[in-house]
């Protein structure tokens, strides 16, 4: 077969299956609303939850950075491309968050698969939870260690892992809130099993850090837990994009020598880094803009007790609507966008198998009439 045929082959396929996915080309975004075709609608699939995407102080800071810094780093930071910028932004994000070192990559992609790569090796094992993000399972199943995964937020699947014995070292990954089904993991108690069994436990807090805990610093500091390896990203509460590792000073040392992604990849822009200390401040002095977001989740959870559909058990702003069947959920969310709401369906294989949803993300931006709104579609599309 030759590379056309291939490539036209998997494309059929992938088509046939009903799997075949699409960019969607958006005129203009923020936390509330999005135009897509000349067309506007109630954005409830962003991920900025505390509407900074479009602050007026971010943007000015970028601007600013830009003016003095240029507009890219001109090198890995190795050679000439680490500034005054991303050295301030490590180090308030260190002191932040306790760490004594932080590690800036370009996104939390990078960030996950440079962490796991450069730490693990043929002998250890990763012992990752069953729903982790496709960042960390890809990253982890092409490492040569070997990847077992646990139950779902189920500490007692993680002890039976770790009583098995192993050669090398562990390393227990997890997220603070899951991506898809908005819920928390019970971070002390998985702490606790892998300390107990000396291995390292790596927390992606994508959808916590700036959301929740105190002045944002996210799932960890919320349940009281300092895991080894922490990765904080820019892309959701954030507002830009980027990523941060936080550990303790010789695994930074040893990230700066041997992974690949900092040393082989041109540095963060100083002036993203100079908007997202911009951005950390906003996020530090943003408890209105999460009373804001804990309101409409609040809202939001009461208006839709009756739906036809089940909601899951989550405190989050991720609030998805499970639906079942891929067909129900894509029609549902196409019967949503004519009423002016944009929700995204979620589909095998993103979740397992009957479990499609309507993945219903809320921000600070979001007025309480978008909510009530929301809902007044969900309960006339439930009672047809
Ligand atoms: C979004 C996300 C990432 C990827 O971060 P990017 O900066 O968008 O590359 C990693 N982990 C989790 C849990 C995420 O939700």
């Amino acid at each position: 077969m030759s590379w056309s045929q291939r490539i036209s082959l998997a494309l059929a396929l992938r088509q046939a299956s009903g799997h075949y996915r699409q960019r969607t080309l958006c005129q203009a975004v923020d936390g509330r609303r999005l135009r897509v075709d000349g067309q506007e609608y109630l954005n409830f699939s962003g991920n900025d939850y505390l509407g900074l995407n479009q602050d007026a102080r971010i943007i000015r800071a970028w601007q600013q950075g830009a003016e003095r810094y240029g507009v890219g780093a001109g090198g890995s930071a190795h050679i000439t491309g680490y500034h005054p910028p991303q050295a301030e932004l490590e180090q308030q994000l260190a002191d932040w968050l306790g760490y004594s070192r932080a590690l800036l990559f370009i996104s939390g992609f990078a960030a996950n698969q440079a962490v796991i790569h450069a730490l693990t090796g043929k002998d250890d094992q990763i012992i990752a939870d069953k729903l982790c993000h496709a960042s960390l399972l890809e990253a982890a199943s092409h490492s040569p260690a070997t990847l077992r995964r646990f139950a779902h937020n189920q500490p007692s699947a993680l002890a039976d892992r770790l009583a098995a014995s192993a050669s090398g070292e562990r390393l227990v990954v997890t997220e603070g809130v899951f991506s898809m089904d908005g819920d928390r993991a019970p971070l002390a108690e998985l702490h606790q099993l892998a300390r107990d069994h000396h291995s390292w436990l790596l927390v992606d807090d994508a959808h916590g850090v700036g959301v929740c805990g105190e002045q944002g610093r996210g799932s960890c500091q919320q349940q009281g837990v300092k895991p080894e390896l922490l990765i904080v990203t820019f892309g959701k509460a954030f507002g830009l994009s980027g990523a941060a590792l936080l550990c303790d000073n010789d695994t930074a040392e040893y990230l700066l020598q041997f992974a690949r992604h900092l040393i082989y990849s041109t540095a963060m822009p100083p002036a993203q880094s100079y908007a997202l200390q911009s951005a950390l401040h906003c996020v530090q002095q943003g408890d209105d803009l999460r009373q804001q977001l804990q309101d409409n989740i609040s809202r939001f959870r009461r208006g839709s007790s009756g739906l036809r559909w089940q909601l899951s058990p989550s405190n989050s702003a991720i609030q998805p609507l499970l639906v079942g069947e891929a067909e129900a959920a894509v029609g549902l969310s196409q019967r949503l966008r004519q009423q002016g709401c944009w929700i995204s369906a979620i589909r095998p294989p993103t979740v397992p198998p009957g479990t499609a949803r309507l993945r219903i993300t809320l921000s600070a931006s979001h007025q309480p009439q978008d909510i009530e709104r929301l809902l007044e579609v969900l309960h006339a599309l439930s009672s047809e």
